[in-house]
């Protein structure tokens, strides 16, 4: 292999859009994403059942249930 035509493996800084960040491996040092673990829709879809009961919430006071 040359030198300098092939990038270092090394440990790389992921940084996500949400703020969180981790240590991955990567020809870069620095990797920015806009989505991860911490707010990947599979983890976020407990955010949306929390949103619709909060709806749920709304319907029952305007119709005093
Ligand atoms: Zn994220």
């Amino acid at each position: 292999m040359k030198k300098g035509i092939h990038p270092e493996y090394g440990p790389a800084r992921v940084i996500c859009a949400c703020g969180e960040t981790f240590e991955t491996g990567s020809t870069k040092k620095e990797l920015r994403v806009e989505i991860c673990s911490k707010c990947h829709p599979f983890f976020t879809g407990k955010q949306r059942v929390v949103d619709s009961r909060g709806r749920a919430d709304k319907f029952n006071k305007k119709y005093n249930l």
